[in-house]
């Protein structure tokens, strides 16, 4: 029997989900391999039972709370797609303030009718058993992931920095052109998309494990950086904090 997979969607752009759209004839190949059940984005049907569970965006409402805990409790395997499920991503930026007074920002007075949360990746609500990086995810690595999974393999994600991937490329690195890059203590697996059309990483596919130890030192060392200084730039997709939740 073909495992059944449902995509959930929660405080994001479902821009993962929509990479997932883009991969057409791909995605055709590994339907082969799963009964697709439920997917806001790409379905019309409802499912009550699942075996995995793919899920995007951020936990941001106590509604978002209940039901990620009940998609847990249902799927024997949980995958985080994208920054906003692993990082908390751009929605964390929310959590320097406080709720109240970004619901004032956005809505106005009309803001006290919405239940908003600071923002949490998956993680930080319920266990999760692999995540997938990115803003969007990289649609190469999504169907190897589900077809891995769907095989019950486990799949080998980059643990290593953005620099290795982008020196393979042979890429002028961006410092050299007066820009900032956090290439040397990002997770690889993008391509070094940004650096190999002339801009700077941001940090979307999240930090390499143990930064300290991990990071592409060279490059750091080449510039006169120390990790600690790289750090204190990487805020857009990595502000989540648990000191915000205090
Ligand atoms: S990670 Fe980026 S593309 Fe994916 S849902 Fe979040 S904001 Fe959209
Ligand atoms: S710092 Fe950025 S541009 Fe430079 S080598 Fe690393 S990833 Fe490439
Ligand atoms: S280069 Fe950096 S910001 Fe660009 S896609 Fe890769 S990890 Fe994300």
């Amino acid at each position: 029997m073909k495992p059944r997979v449902a995509m959930f969607a929660f405080t994001c752009c479902e821009g993962c989900g929509l990479a997932v759209i883009e991969c057409e004839n791909e995605l055709l190949d590994v339907l082969n391999l799963i009964d697709l059940v439920e997917w806001r984005e790409g379905l019309s049907e409802k499912a009550e039972e699942y075996d995995i569970a793919l899920v995007e965006g951020s936990i941001s409402t106590h509604a978002d709370e209940k039901k990620i805990k009940e998609i847990r409790e249902k799927a024997k395997v949980l995958v985080a797609i994208g920054a906003c499920a692993t990082t908390g991503g751009l929605n964390a930026l929310k959590n320097r303030y406080g709720m109240h007074e970004v619901k004032q920002m956005v809505y106005g007075k009309a803001g006290e009718q919405f239940d908003t949360i600071p923002a949490r990746p998956l993680r930080a609500v319920v266990p999760v058993d692999l995540e997938l990086h990115g803003c969007p995810i990289d649609r190469t690595e999504f169907l190897r992931v589900v077809r891995d999974v769907a095989l019950g393999k486990t799949p080998k994600l980059p643990d290593y920095p953005l620099c290795v991937e982008c020196k393979k490329k042979e890429n002028v690195c961006v410092f050299f052109r007066g820009m900032t890059c956090m290439g040397p203590v990002v997770r690889a697996g993008c391509g070094a998309i940004c650096p190999t059309f002339g801009d700077g990483c941001e940090g979307c596919r999240g930090l390499v494990s143990n930064p300290n130890e991990n990071a592409h030192k060279e490059t750091l060392a080449e510039h006169g950086l120390t990790v600690t200084e790289v750090l204190q730039h990487f805020d857009m997709f990595n502000s989540y904090t648990e000191d915000h939740l205090a």
